[in-house]
């Protein structure tokens, strides 16, 4: 066994052997510029690229032409947002998505707040489910854009997407997904779910770093965006620049693996993920479930320890590469503003943990993170009078912690 393992996979995936395989003759030999139209190094490459289009389309019933490459999902977030902002300020101001979505999405609609749009976030049950009724009443005449993502990337809940669609289109306005966590995770169909705009990531799907994908739907409705960079007029006009033909033949070979393989990846990822929750849960108790029970991305697993520090926690499993509920890696202590949208106190939002598990995890690595998370939670909480209390059956809460 590899160690430290590897169960940090909603923030990368390890490129596939396959994928690389793929790319490598596009930086040597075919090196060629996708947009030269004189010679044959440059139609090679636009083939590669063209090929590689269709991959990443399929991979959502999407056409070739209706697929933007971009440098990641982060990009296509900003482009889907602020371009269609742009476009269509005259028609209205008015955006609707949700608290817990990915920074990428949240970030630039408060520049567009900035800038005089208006936005609505709609509230989430202790699961990260929005209500659609509640959706159904937050359009106004003025709304142009929906952007409600597939897969939380810290809670894998799963937005029903098809609903939502079906509220966007009866109303005329356009819908948004940030689908990077969903792609070969979930079924996504543009068509079947009425989606005008969708965002991805090759390094998400054990592709390269550095390559994304935006759908803009063509037809019924053909959707219009203002782009970000100017330039040679690639990609339809809406993202000039040289196009990373590597990196696109990568994205492609990785959605192809990941549409064929699909089904088969789901179920190691729900073994996985069950037989880690099972593990922890059967020995250890006061461990919570954050995100929806059935309703979650298969390799998500997102739990929180009470009466231990996550800090402590972290640090005891070592050997292990999870992520926080607390951006503790970063200067503020501040615990994830997603578990808090949620409505997790800021003492299980701390001591919560990530385990995101992909494609080349195996079950001796589960086993050994049970093992460990076992070992260092209880020693955690041997030294924990609180602990001792709740097992003694004393309500926490209701403690009066005064001096006297
Ligand atoms: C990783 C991630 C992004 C950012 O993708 P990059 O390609 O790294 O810019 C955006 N949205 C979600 C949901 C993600 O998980």
């Amino acid at each position: 066994m590899r160690k430290p393992i590897y169960l940090d996979n909603h923030a990368t995936t390890r490129l596939d052997p396959r994928v690389l395989e793929a790319m490598l003759p596009y930086f040597t030999e075919k090196f060629g510029n996708a947009a030269s139209r004189n010679h044959a190094f440059g139609w090679e490459a636009e083939e590669a690229v063209e090929q590689a289009r269709e991959q990443v389309g399929r991979l959502i019933g999407a056409e070739a032409k209706e697929m933007l490459f971009t440098s990641g999902a982060t990009e296509s977030d900003n482009l889907a947002l602020v371009g269609v902002a742009e476009f269509y300020k005259e028609k209205g101001n008015h955006i609707i998505t949700a608290p817990t979505e990915h920074k990428a999405i949240l970030d630039t609609c408060h520049m567009l707040e900035q800038k005089g749009f208006r936005v609505t976030y709609l509230d989430v049950d202790k699961f990260g489910s929005i209500d659609l009724n509640q959706l159904a009443d937050a359009f106004t005449d003025k709304t142009i854009l929906v952007s409600l993502m597939a897969a939380n990337n810290e809670i894998g809940t799963l937005h029903p997407l098809g609903e939502v669609g079906r509220l966007t289109r009866e109303r005329g306005v356009l819908f948004h997904t940030d689908a990077t966590q969903g792609v070969g995770h979930m079924d996504l169909d543009v068509e079947a779910m009425n989606i005008d705009l969708a965002s991805f990531t090759a390094h998400k799907i054990y592709g390269p770093k550095g390559v994304g994908a935006l759908y803009v739907r063509r037809r019924k409705p053909r959707v219009r965006l203002t782009p970000l960079i100017n330039g040679g007029g690639h990609e339809r006009g809406m993202r000039s620049g040289t196009l990373n033909s590597p990196g696109i033949v990568g994205f492609g070979a990785a959605a192809e693996l990941c549409r064929v393989e699909a089904r088969s990846e789901r179920e190691h990822l729900v073994a996985l993920r069950d037989r880690l929750r099972k593990g922890i849960q059967g020995e250890l108790d006061f461990v919570h479930l954050n995100g929806h029970p059935t309703e979650r991305h298969p390799g998500n697993l997102n739990l929180s320890f009470a009466f231990v520090e996550g800090e402590s926690l972290i640090m005891g499993i070592s050997d292990i590469a999870v992520s926080s509920g607390s951006a503790c890696t970063s200067a503020s202590l501040e615990p994830s503003y997603v578990l808090r949208a949620l409505g997790v106190g800021d003492d299980l939002a701390h001591s919560s943990i990530r385990f995101g598990i992909g494609r080349f995890n195996t079950l001796e690595e589960i086993d050994h993170t049970i093992k460990r998370v076992v070992e260092v939670v209880s020693r955690l909480r041997e030294m924990s009078p609180l602990y001792e209390m709740a097992q003694e059956g004393v309500d926490i809460k209701t403690i009066n912690w005064s001096a006297h």
